[in-house]
């Protein structure tokens, strides 16, 4: 089975009377011809290597460049505190985006959602709310489920990385796996799936990528905050019954036509945007030096 569209996706819904999470389990069995029980087991291997990655940061390890560590525990703090605007759940989740991307910037080990750049994005929302709400092991599969659809999807059907697409594609791509899974958690419809989806896509479209010095840490952590944010305003609109005026996969189209029309310099080249600003551009030269 190719889940090659959102329409697609919720076509089988309809024939088959299934959750979404269930059909892209079913294409899941089908494409790497394994049992229910194979599938599932290897996505709970995924949540538990999120799980690990969350409960071993520290904030004293350093990225190689030295401009990246230790964001995720101040924000934890000043969260724990009790003085965030952003009240306790997203403050939580700004604070899990940031360690879970600096984990990644840091050379610790995480779980590529749908890249590495964009690691903290989908775990940032589903911990925090796992830790709130005690969710059952069975919804945060289901939701991991949601997610990979809408990341399978937009792999097809537009591209997923920084260097096809720009930012918008990468962190994009994550935020909209991330508000679909929300969805999913809060038992939400597949229309409210799809509009959370095509909302999170428009309001990251055209976000070039330009990490600094070519190393995956500024913006790129900080990015993953929004992906995060971005991914909980959408799902909660969705889920409000607020729809996106274009269809989801015509959303996905266009920012697939955006990436292909972006730039050479802003596909992750570090030579437009952030890279190319007198700061970024003496990063780089000092990275050099140091060889
Ligand atoms: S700026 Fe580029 S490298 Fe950094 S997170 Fe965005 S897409 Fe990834």
């Amino acid at each position: 089975m190719v889940l090659d569209s959102m329409k697609e996706i919720f076509e089988q819904m309809e024939t088959h009377g299934l959750p979404f999470w269930e059909v892209v389990l079913r294409a899941d069995m089908e494409d790497r011809q394994v049992t229910r029980n194979q599938s599932m087991a290897k996505m709970l291997t995924t949540w538990q290597a999120m799980v690990d990655a969350a409960d071993t940061y520290t904030g004293t390890r350093r990225s190689v460049s030295g401009l990246v560590g230790g964001d995720g525990l101040k924000m934890r703090q000043y969260s724990i505190r009790g003085q965030a605007m952003s009240g306790g759940y997203v403050s939580e989740v700004i604070a899990e985006a940031l360690s879970m991307a600096e984990s990644n910037a840091c050379m610790r080990r995480i779980v590529a959602a749908p890249t590495a750049g964009a690691c903290g994005v989908l775990p940032a929302v589903l911990l925090p709310l796992c830790k709130r709400e005690n969710l059952t092991q069975h919804k945060i599969l289901e939701a991991l489920y949601v997610a990979s659809g809408i990341g399978m999807v937009i792999a097809t059907k537009a591209c997923i990385a920084g260097a096809a697409g720009g930012c918008q594609a990468e962190i994009g791509t994550a935020s909209a796996m991330a508000a679909g899974a929300l969805v999913a958690v809060r038992g939400g419809s597949g229309a409210q799936i799809g509009h959370a989806v095509a909302m999170t896509l428009k309001n990251l479209m055209g976000l070039v990528c330009d990490p600094v010095a070519g190393l995956v840490e500024v913006p790129c952590v900080k990015r993953n905050v929004i992906g995060a944010v971005n991914a909980v305003s959408c799902a909660d609109m969705a889920l409000a019954g607020v729809e996106s005026r274009i269809p989801v996969d015509e959303v996905i189209e266009a920012m697939g036509e955006v990436g292909m029309r972006m730039p050479v310099e802003f596909r992750e080249t570090a030579l437009g945007g952030l890279a190319a600003t007198p700061t970024g551009m003496a990063v780089k030269a000092r990275m050099h030096k140091q060889g």
